[in-house]
């Protein structure tokens, strides 16, 4: 039984998520193709329709309606999810991430991982 796999909680689900978000983000074209743009922005209201927590995605939903996806560029993607990502913690109690350039590559770009564990 110990060995019995478990339906993954929301917390799993949240931070495999935002693991996606931000690498998706940090590899994002530093100038993207209209189509780009447009399957981007699609991703994201897509995840704010089906993310798989129903109150997590209807506040999502209202932020991405208030703030939608900025997809100009690398820069602007990797600055609104650290926003969006902040404006989640900011309701948890969680510590906010300081929104650089320099410390998103840090923590999700940065492809020599031989200092990291
Ligand atoms: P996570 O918040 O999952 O963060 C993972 C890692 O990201 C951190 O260790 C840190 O290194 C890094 N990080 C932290 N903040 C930032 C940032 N601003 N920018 C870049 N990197 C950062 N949970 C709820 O209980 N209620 C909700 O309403 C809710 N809404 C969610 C909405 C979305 C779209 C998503 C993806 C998740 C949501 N979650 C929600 C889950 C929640 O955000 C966390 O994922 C979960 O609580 C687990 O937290 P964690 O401590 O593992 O770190």
């Amino acid at each position: 039984p110990s060995t019995k796999l478990c339906p993954p909680s929301k917390d799993e689900i949240g931070s495999s998520t935002w693991t996606l978000l931000h690498s998706m983000a940090a590899w994002y074209p530093e100038s993207p193709t209209s189509e780009e743009r447009r399957l981007m922005s699609d991703y994201m209201q897509a995840l704010a329709r089906f993310y798989p927590c129903t109150w997590c995605a209807s506040d999502f939903r209202k932020n991405v309606e208030s703030n939608p996806p900025r997809t100009d560029n690398r820069r602007d993607l990797c600055m609104w999810l650290c926003d969006q990502h902040n404006i989640v913690n900011s309701k948890l109690g969680k510590p906010l991430f300081d929104c650089t350039l320099e410390n998103l590559d840090e923590r999700w770009r940065k492809s020599n991982r031989s200092s990291c564990n």
